[in-house]
């Protein structure tokens, strides 16, 4: 029987290749993560650096280098000897939201258009959470903290962007989560508490009640509803993801995010930020970061949740 490459048991059924060798799932998916770990300072400076994480093709693990425009003289060296998977993906760039999209939708909830009223912003609601017992809305931190933002700045569904006006105001922006210089981020996020007049539901408009949270894992299926692209479909292609994504004010490089490729059409485009992703059974996964036409960038939600001390609100 042959044995595993990292805890030298026996493989059965449970048995994956990386490099030369065969290893069980999670100790493959460990190693691949180490060697991941060593090859990532390695991979900024490239020019046409997008994002490296783990991946998984044919029950074989792959470090997938998502490049732009890769050049021949960019050379590999040993530290990516290891199942290296090259895929050409365009750079991940921060746009403006795409052409207005009204969707007025009360009791607030997941799925429709919101900004920050003093700016020419949309992303997407993610969905109602629960902060010491108050009801917030969780989005991205584009659509309701752009630069130059003031905390107390009100936020509308829809956002002014979008056709909303001074009679869809919902709350005010009251706490944040936004990428800073250097290579540890994790989320580009944002709360908004909302006014006791104004209902919520936990729920995310075509999809439905949401269920739990869940962690992300390779090859599955998601979904999410998003302002600009609406209910959509993909899967988790690449885990443990470093990725570069370019800001108006320069490039923030965030970690331990997760790509998403396209199925049948764009899965995410710009003004989807802020949207929550979903598994086959509608549990939260994750929250859109940003797009390219190829991919899609998720920040998982635990640590979301956990760094605003909040929990969905889920009817
Ligand atoms: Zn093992």
């Amino acid at each position: 029987m042959e044995k595993c490459g990292l805890c030298e048991r026996e493989l059965g059924e449970d048995s994956y290749l990386l490099g030369n060798e065969h290893y069980h799932f999670t100790c493959g998916y460990d190693t691949a993560r180490e060697l991941k770990e060593a090859a990532v300072n390695y991979a900024f400076k490239m020019n046409s650096f997008v994002a490296l994480g783990i991946s998984l093709v044919n029950r074989e693990f792959l470090l997938n280098l998502f490049s732009n425009n890769f050049r021949e003289n960019e050379t590999i060296t040993s530290e990516f000897n290891m199942g290296l998977w090259r895929t050409n993906s365009p750079s991940i760039i921060i746009m403006p939201p795409e052409s207005p999209k009204p969707t007025k939708i009360r009791p607030v909830q997941g799925g429709v258009s919101v900004g920050n009223v003093n700016f020419p912003v949309a992303g997407t609601i993610g969905g109602v959470v629960i902060i010491d017992n108050e009801f917030y809305i969780l989005s991205s931190g584009r659509a309701l903290a752009p630069e130059n933002f003031e905390l107390r700045d009100e936020v509308s569904q829809d956002a002014y962007f979008d056709g909303g006006n001074e009679k869809d105001v919902i709350g005010f922006l009251s706490s944040t989560a936004l990428p800073v210089k250097g290579n540890s981020n994790t989320m580009d996020c944002a709360v908004a508490l909302v006014y006791e007049d104004v209902g919520v539901a936990g729920r995310i408009v075509r999809i439905g009640n949401i269920g739990n949270t869940a962690e992300p894992s390779l090859g599955m299926k998601v979904m999410k509803r998003g302002r600009t692209t609406d209910t959509t479909y993909g899967v988790i292609i690449c885990t443990d993801a470093t990725v570069s994504v370019i800001y108006p004010g320069g490039e923030h490089i965030f970690r331990d995010q997760f790509i998403v490729a396209r199925e049948k059409s764009n899965f995410a485009l710009s003004g989807d930020e802020g949207a929550f992703v979903m598994d086959e059974n509608k549990n939260v996964i994750g929250i859109i970061l940003a797009s390219s036409s190829d991919i899609t960038v998720v920040s998982p939600i635990d640590p979301v949740l956990e760094r605003f001390g909040a929990r969905l609100l889920r009817r």
